[in-house]
């Protein structure tokens, strides 16, 4: 490696799915603006988002409605005012979104709409059937690129640049050139995704690896609701493929689940049956694995017009088939995997996050608008309302948030420039990468299987144990994939923490020991910050 050059920009935008597209679009004519990728440009969480985005749109919906259903799935731990700015800015992000020539499904010159889990409407607008997200990060680049906005993908941001407790930039491993270099920025932007890969069963691409929320966490900003982590009920499980997510558009369409004696069991668990929230739906199919000892329940189509689905579905329809299944006529494995993750960097209503300088939108961020459950097809929503919202206000950079409405304290970079260095994972005597790849395969099991769907305070604090004797090694000059290791190890930790912490049960979060909800003791959000205990306001 080549020592570290240095480049200038006003605005630098780590991530470029949906929030840091949207977040870029904004801030472009405000000044010099960078956005960066790990991988090529468009290869994103948003890019393989399927089902759709919701908005109320249709004759025969209201804001009003939207707001009560995104409230119910968040098992009453939803930031209301966080909501009300989703529900009610959505709609003009998406027809800006249409201006810019996102073109969704309609029927004749109407938007079509279809109907997922926990919504009283159907208000999910997709766009070549279910290639919703593909299409919008092409409307979002064309827009993009017509402005001065400079891409630069294949670079992995290892760390943030602290002088005097402010966020003054990033450091960055160029893979391609095999170089070390540091933008440094009048604002910073985290739109770095999701993270999760962090379980060994997820629908979530393999760059979900929670970067920002531990490069976030180390340089001192506060974390919050880390703990509430979404498990999707329909992964295609097949042996040795990846975890291919069937949507939830498919039980809005009309599909049904069965268990290996084909027995339709939603009806049993739920009122709203098949279309009930997605933490319910998945909880009650780990009840039927464990009440029938199989693998996998079927997700089953055929009850469906063959012709519609192959139109509606064709994405899913190809995939399947690659596999020798055919959606139309033959039932189809699945089995729940992580999906979202309703926590992340804490900011207020406008990005900022407790860091000076430092922003975070997308799905790295909470602000608290999905509460402990996220409503289906409100993240690509999130990323547009949200994302927009962040770039207005880095532009001028504005102080730091008191998202806790306490003052908040930044913990290291006091005095001088520096680097938040890894804290964790250390060694300057190169181990195999073999060794890491073998404790990350370990730490994502740990997940899984303690961490996941139901927990405890044992499988937790065993997880917690575990963990503590799998930090990965990281060699003196790590690549990309060593710091993703230590990363994920990182992630891994803060959740399984939050998870104990939170002695009760509410949306995603599950715990045996604690199976109902306690709004006085813990309707109030999760924070943890480096060095500092679990804490909840
Ligand atoms: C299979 C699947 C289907 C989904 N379907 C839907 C749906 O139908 N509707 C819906 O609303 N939501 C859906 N979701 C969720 C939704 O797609 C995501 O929450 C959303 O797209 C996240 O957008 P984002 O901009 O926050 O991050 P992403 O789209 O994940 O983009 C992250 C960006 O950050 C970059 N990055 C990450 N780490 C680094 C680093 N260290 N250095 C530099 N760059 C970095 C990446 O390269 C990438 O450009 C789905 C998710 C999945 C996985």
């Amino acid at each position: 490696m080549k020592s570290p050059r240095t480049r200038e920009a006003d605005y630098l935008v780590i991530g470029c799915g949906v929030a840091g597209l949207r977040a870029a679009i904004e801030l472009a004519g405000a000044g010099k603006v960078l956005v960066l990728s790990k991988a090529e440009l468009t290869e994103s969480a948003t890019q393989y988002a399927q089902g759709g985005i919701a908005a109320a749109l249709s004759d025969e919906d209201e804001i009003a409605l939207h707001y009560q259903d995104t409230l119910q799935a968040g098992d009453s731990l939803c930031h209301q005012a966080a909501v009300k700015i989703l529900v009610e800015e959505g709609p003009a992000r998406i027809q800006e979104l249409i201006e810019w020539g996102a073109a969704f499904d309609r029927n004749g010159t109407k938007l079509a709409f279809t109907r997922e889990g926990a919504h009283s409407r159907s208000r999910i607008l997709h766009a070549h059937g279910d290639s919703t997200g593909r299409e919008i990060t092409r409307a979002l680049f064309a827009r993009a690129r017509a402005s001065s906005i400079e891409f630069l993908p294949y670079m992995f941001t290892t760390e943030l640049l602290l002088e005097n407790g402010v966020v003054v930039g990033a450091r960055l491993l160029d893979e391609r050139q095999k170089t070390i270099s540091e933008i440094r920025a009048r604002a910073l932007l985290l739109a770095t995704g999701g993270l999760g890969q962090v379980y060994s069963e997820t629908t979530n691409p393999s760059l979900a690896t929670g970067d920002g929320v531990a490069i976030a966490y180390r340089a001192g900003a506060v974390l919050r609701d880390i703990e509430f982590v979404q498990f999707h009920p329909t992964a295609l499980y097949c042996q040795g493929a990846p975890r291919f997510l069937l949507s939830e558009a498919l039980r809005g369409e009309g599909a049904c689940l069965r268990n290996v004696d084909l027995e339709r069991f939603m009806p049993r668990y739920h009122e709203a049956a098949d279309l009930a929230p997605r933490d319910v739906v998945s909880r009650a199919l780990m009840m039927e694995l464990l009440k029938t000892g199989a693998e996998f329940v079927y997700l089953d189509l055929t009850g469906l017009d063959p012709e519609h689905v192959r139109a509606r579905f064709p994405r899913i329809y190809a995939t399947c088939q690659e596999h020798n299944l055919d959606i139309t006529a033959d039932l189809l494995p699945v089995r729940p995997a992580a999906h979202y993750a309703m926590g992340g960097i804490a900011t207020d209503l406008d990005g900022r996050t407790t860091l000076a300088g430092l922003f975070a939108a997308g799905e790295v961020a909470c602000n608290g608008v999905h509460g402990a459950n996220r409503l289906a097809s409100n993240s690509l929503l999130e990323g547009l309302v949200y994302g927009a919202r962040a770039g207005r206000a880095m532009a001028p950079s504005q102080a730091p948030a008191k998202v806790s409405g306490r003052e908040e304290k930044n913990k290291v970079g006091k005095s001088s420039s520096r680097v938040a260095a890894n804290p964790g994972p250390s060694g300057s005597n190169d181990p195999l990468p073999a060794d890491g790849a073998r404790r990350v395969a370990q730490i994502r099991e740990v997940m899984w299987q303690k961490v996941g769907i139901i927990r405890s305070a044992e499988s937790l604090q065993a997880a917690l144990d575990i963990l503590a004797r799998l930090a990965p090694p990281l060699p003196s000059s790590p690549g990309r994939t060593q710091y993703e290791q230590s990363n994920l190890h990182i992630v891994a930790e803060v959740i399984a923490r939050c998870a104990l912490a939170r002695e009760e049960s509410r949306g995603a979060h599950y715990r045996s020991d604690f199976p109902c909800r306690d709004d006085e003791r813990w309707g109030r959000y999760s924070r943890i910050a480096l060095g500092q205990p679990v804490t909840f306001e």
